[in-house]
C-alpha cells in the first residue's frame, strides 16, 4: 500500500449528491480550485431512486438520469384518496447512479475523483491532512459529506423497496402513489410508496417513520400484502433497495463540524449535504436542499468565501420539529396529519410545500387544516425546552 502525499486546495469527502455536484460545479468555473473528491464506491454499486418535485426547466436538465416523471400523484388512507395534479411541477424519480455518473463525467483537471476511503482527518495550523487507505491529501479546505450519525432514539425514515416486473399491465401508470397508508400501523407511521415506471414496471417501497429499524422481512411482507390487495402479480423482482434517512437532530462529530474560517487563507473542515442537516425533517426529502446548498457554496467559493450555507432555514426546521413532535406524541393522528395537509393544498401548493418553498398563504392553509390542540401543546413544549 503506497502512502503518497498530495497537496490540494479542496478535498471533498464522499462522491454522493453533494460531493459530486459540488465537484462538477467547481470544474465548470473559469479558474477551478485544485480539488479532489474521495469516494470508495462506484455509483453503480450504490444505485437507488431519488424522488423530487421539479419545474420544467430542472426536469429537462435532469432528463439524462430520469427513470420516471408524473404530473399526478396520490395519498391514500382507509377513508379517502387525495389526487393532485400540477401544471408547474412534476414528481421526478432519478437513478442516483446515472445522476452521479453524469456529474463525474463533467470533472476535468484540476478537479479529480479518486476511489479511496477516508480513514482519518488530521487538522493542522494551515491545512488538514486527509488520510485514506492509499494516500494522504493536505487540503486547505475539507468538505465532508460522509453520511451523518443518527442519535440512537432519533426519528428516522427507513424503507425497503422492490423494482417489479408485473404479469398484467399496471392500472394507472400515470399516477405516482406517494403514500398509501392502508398497511400495518403498529410499528410507527407506515406507508407504501409506489412508482409505476411503465405499464409493467413498478417500484413498491414499504416505508416506516419511527425510531427503530425493523427486520427486512417485515417490509417485504408489507410489500407482498399491498401487492395482493391491489391484485398486482409479480413476474419478476428485478432489484431491491433499502435505506435509512435521518429525520432528527444529527450527532455532531466535532472533527467534522465547521470551524469559523470563511476565507481561502485559513483551514476549514465543514460538513455538506445530508451531513450538514439538508434532510427535511418532516418528509425525509433532501435532494433539492442539497442542490441549492451546493450551488450557493460553489458560487461562494468562486468569490473567495468557502463557508457552507445552511441548507434549510431555521424557521422551516422549527416548523418540522413541531410537526415531528406531534407525530411522536400523538401517533394516532399521524396518518390524518399528512392526509389533512394533502387535502388542504392543490398540486402546485403541495409541490411548493414539499420543496420548502411554501408561500404564506400555503402555510396558512396547512395550519388551518391541522388539529390545533395537538400543535399548540407541541409548540409550548418546544418553547419551554
Ligand atoms: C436509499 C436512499 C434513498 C433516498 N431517496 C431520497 C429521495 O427520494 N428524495 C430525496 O430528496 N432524498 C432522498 N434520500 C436522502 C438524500 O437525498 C440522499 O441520502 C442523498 O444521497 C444525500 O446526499 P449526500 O451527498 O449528502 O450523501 P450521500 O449521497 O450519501 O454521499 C455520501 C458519500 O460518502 C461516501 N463515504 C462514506 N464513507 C466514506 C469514507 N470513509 N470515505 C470517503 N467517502 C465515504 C459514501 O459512499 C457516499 O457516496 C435518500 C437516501 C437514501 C439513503
Amino acid at each position: 500500500m503506497s502512502n503518497n502525499s498530495h497537496e490540494v486546495d479542496i478535498a471533498i469527502i464522499g462522491g454522493g449528491n453533494a460531493g459530486l455536484t459540488l465537484a462538477a460545479q467547481l470544474a465548470a468555473q473559469k479558474c477551478p480550485p485544485n480539488t479532489v473528491v474521495i469516494e470508495p464506491q462506484p455509483p453503480t454499486q450504490r444505485d437507488c431512486s431519488w424522488g423530487l418535485w421539479a419545474q420544467e426547466k430542472q426536469a429537462k436538465e435532469l432528463s439524462h438520469s430520469t427513470k420516471g416523471r408524473w404530473k399526478r400523484w396520490q395519498l391514500i388512507d382507509h377513508l379517502s384518496r387525495v389526487t393532485h395534479s400540477s401544471d408547474q411541477y412534476s414528481y421526478v424519480s432519478l437513478s442516483s447512479a446515472d445522476y452521479l455518473l453524469d456529474r463525474a463525467a463533467q470533472l476535468h483537471q484540476p478537479v479529480s475523483l479518486v476511489e479511496e476511503s477516508v480513514s482519518a482527518l488530521k487538522p493542522g495550523q494551515d491545512r488538514t491532512t486527509v488520510v485514506t487507505d492509499q494516500n494522504q491529501y493536505s487540503a486547505k479546505t475539507v468538505y465532508d459529506s460522509r453520511p451523518p450519525k443518527i442519535a440512537d432514539n432519533g426519528l428516522r425514515q427507513h424503507f425497503l423497496g422492490w423494482h417489479i416486473h408485473t404479469e398484467q399491465p399496471i392500472k394507472d401508470p400515470d399516477t405516482a402513489i406517494l403514500m398509501d397508508f392502508r398497511v400495518d400501523q403498529s410499528r410507527g407511521l407506515h406507508f407504501i410508496y409506489a412508482l409505476p415506471f411503465s405499464e409493467h414496471h413498478i417500484l413498491v417501497e414499504s416505508t416506516l417513520i419511527s425510531t427503530t429499524v425493523e427486520p427486512q422481512e417485515w417490509y417485504r411482507n408489507a410489500i407482498k400484502g399491498w401487492l395482493k390487495n391491489n391484485n398486482i402479480q409479480v413476474a419478476e423482482i428485478i432489484s431491491e433497495e433499502i435505506g435509512v434517512i435521518p429525520m432528527d437532530t444529527l450527532v455532531v462529530n466535532k472533527q467534522r463540524s465547521q470551524s469559523k474560517s470563511t476565507s481561502a487563507q485559513q483551514p476549514l473542515i465543514a460538513p455538506i449535504g445530508a451531513a450538514s442537516g439538508a434532510v427535511r425533517r418532516s418528509s425525509g426529502y433532501a435532494f433539492q436542499h442539497i442542490q441549492q446548498q451546493i450551488s450557493q457554496l460553489a458560487a461562494g467559493i468562486e468569490q473567495g468565501n468557502r463557508s457552507v450555507p445552511t441548507p434549510i432555514s431555521s424557521r422551516l426546521t422549527t416548523m418540522d420539529k413541531i410537526f415531528n413532535g406531534v407525530l411522536i406524541s400523538r401517533p394516532e393522528l399521524a396518518v390524518s396529519l399528512y392526509m389533512r395537509m394533502a387535502k388542504a393544498l392543490t398540486g402546485d401548493q403541495f409541490s411548493r410545500f414539499m420543496l420548502g418553498e411554501a408561500t404564506t398563504s400555503d402555510w396558512l392553509r396547512v395550519i388551518a387544516a391541522m388539529p390545533k390542540g395537538a400543535f399548540l401543546k407541541q409548540l409550548v413544549k418546544q418553547l419551554i425546552r
